[in-house]
């Protein structure tokens, strides 16, 4: 087992990379997730070749995921009336080595925390668990937890997102606060077979003057399309979002808004459930 021993607040995504990572180059690993078990939550998301490369040449999970999802290289741009405006590269076997990805990111999870479980003597997780105090010294950094106990490594990673604590350490009043920038998203998913296509060839994204749509094949068969959208809402408490999403105000919200968006209104109104 290596002497090294890395600390790493967060087990998202980038923290159970760098954790798989760390453990193929047999160095140990000790990850804080302020979450209580392990959360495989989110929707649809789209992986460009950078990051397939990594989880294929670095993390070891392509091939795992890729069948998992929807392969695609470009995605067409069409206006709100059903011009097509264009086309733009997500991914290109010949030029970038990978076609981009579709999936969701609880597939990628999924395989990331299977990975990090092969690992078990050399990558250790605590749930629910939080740094409270960082004390660095010449020979590392001893972190303190919420609980009062403390563990002691080599250096110590941030991985905690958007609200990173890690970073307000690093940068102190020069850290910057997230805000809410006053766009909501929401998506969800119709079959291929609901919706007359003949005027759209997916992936797409649709543009109106209200916004835009994303309309992406998500399985592999292309036969599910996952839907994201946007719109203008006030900020809300963590609450007031659950409450404003399964009262079915959000959805009411993106009829109204889009409502005057050509193609767009029709898909809102007749197949976004
Ligand atoms: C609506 C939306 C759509 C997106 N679509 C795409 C897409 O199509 N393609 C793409 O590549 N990316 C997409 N992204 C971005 C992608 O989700 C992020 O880049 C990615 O989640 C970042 O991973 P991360 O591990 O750095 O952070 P996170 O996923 O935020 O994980 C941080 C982890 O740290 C934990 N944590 C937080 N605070 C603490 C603390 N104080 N102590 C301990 N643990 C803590 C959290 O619980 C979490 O588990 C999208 C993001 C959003 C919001």
């Amino acid at each position: 087992m290596g002497s090294q021993h890395i600390l790493i607040n967060g087990a998202g995504p980038a923290g159970l990379s760098l954790a798989i990572a760390l453990a193929k180059r047999n160095i140990r690993s000790t990850l804080f997730e302020i979450r209580l078990e392990p959360t495989t939550m989110g929707g649809a998301i789209a992986l460009a070749p950078n990051a397939l490369r990594v989880l294929d040449q670095t993390i070891g999970i392509y091939d795992q995921i890729r069948h998992l999802g929807f392969e695609y290289e470009y995605i067409e741009l069409y206006s709100e009336d059903g011009w097509r405006l264009g086309g733009l590269v997500n991914g290109d076997r010949q030029a970038y080595g990978y076609p981009a990805l579709r999936i969701y990111r609880s597939t990628i999870m999924e395989a990331l925390l299977k990975c990090v479980n092969d690992y078990s003597t050399l990558i250790i997780i605590h749930w629910n668990s939080s740094i409270n105090k960082i004390a660095e010294s010449d020979t590392g950094v001893e972190v303190t937890l919420l609980d009062g106990s403390t563990v002691n490594g080599d250096i110590l990673v941030g991985a905690d997102g958007i609200h990173s604590k890690i970073r307000e350490y690093v940068l102190r009043d020069r850290a910057p606060t997230p805000i809410y920038g006053g766009r909501y998203g929401i998506g969800g998913h119709v079959d291929r077979d609901e919706i007359d296509w003949k005027h759209f060839t997916l992936p797409a994204i649709l543009f109106s003057h209200r916004g835009a749509v994303l309309l992406f094949p998500i399985t592999p068969d292309g036969n599910k399309i996952a839907w994201a959208i946007q719109i203008t809402v006030p900020e809300k408490t963590r609450e007031g979002w659950l409450e404003y999403l399964n009262s079915g105000a959000a959805l009411e919200d993106i009829r109204n808004q889009f409502a005057d968006a050509g193609q767009v209104s029709l898909l809102t109104l007749d197949y976004f459930h």
